[in-house]
C-alpha cells in the first residue's frame, strides 16, 4: 500500500471542493491548512443570498472575460476560518494559483505558502509580487506540468483504489 502524501491529500480535497462551485467559467477549490490540520475550505461562488452563475450565467466585467459574480475560493476559505490567529502561518492548497486580488488578501491574512495545481493567467504579476514581498508568502506549483482537478482526482483514485482496499480489510484479505 502506498501512502498518500500531504500534498496529495490536501490538493485532492481542494479538487473535490471545487465541485461545489456555482460559476460556469471556472471551478476552483481551496483548503487552508495549519500544522498539517485543515482549518477551512472554500470554493468560488456568489455571496450568500445572491443569484448564482449556474442560474443567471456568468457576469463579465468591463475589462474582459473574467466572471465578477463570485467570491473567489481563497477568500471564502479565509472568511470561514475560525479567526485571524488560526490563519496566520497557514498554507493554502488550491486548484488554481491565486489572482492578484486574492494574493493580497492571503498576504494580509498571514498565509505563508500557496500550493497549486494550475497557473493563473496573470502569473507574471503574482510572481513579481511574490519576489518583492520580503519572504512573506511563497508560491509552489505541485508539479511542473499543469494538472486539472479532474486529472488529479483520477490520478489519485486510479493509483490507490480505496474501495478495493476497504473491501479487502473488511474480509480480512491482506495485500
Ligand atoms: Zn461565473
Ligand atoms: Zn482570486
Amino acid at each position: 500500500m502506498s501512502r498518500m502524501t500531504r500534498d496529495e491529500l490536501f490538493l485532492g480535497l481542494a479538487s473535490l471542493t471545487s465541485r461545489r462551485s456555482t460559476c460556469e467559467r471556472a471551478q476552483v477549490g481551496a483548503v487552508l491548512v495549519r500544522d498539517n490540520r485543515i482549518i477551512s475550505v472554500g470554493y468560488n461562488g456568489s455571496p450568500p443570498g445572491a443569484a448564482h452563475c449556474s442560474e443567471l450565467g456568468c457576469l463579465q466585467g468591463s475589462r474582459g472575460a473574467n466572471c465578477i459574480r463570485t467570491i473567489h475560493a481563497e477568500v471564502n476559505a479565509i472568511l470561514h476560518a475560525p479567526g485571524n490567529n488560526a490563519v496566520r502561518g497557514s498554507t493554502m492548497y488550491s486548484t488554481l494559483a491565486p489572482c492578484l486580488g486574492c494574493t493580497k488578501v492571503l498576504m494580509a491574512a498571514g498565509v505563508n505558502e500557496v500550493v497549486f495545481l494550475q497557473y493563473y493567467e496573470d502569473q507574471d504579476r503574482i510572481t513579481f509580487l511574490a519576489e518583492n514581498n520580503h519572504g512573506q508568502i511563497r508560491f509552489r506549483a505541485y508539479s511542473p506540468e499543469e494538472v486539472t482537478p479532474e486529472e488529479f482526482l483520477h490520478g489519485l483514485f486510479s493509483i490507490q483504489d480505496c474501495s478495493t482496499r476497504v473491501l479487502d480489510r473488511r474480509w480480512g484479505i491482506s495485500s
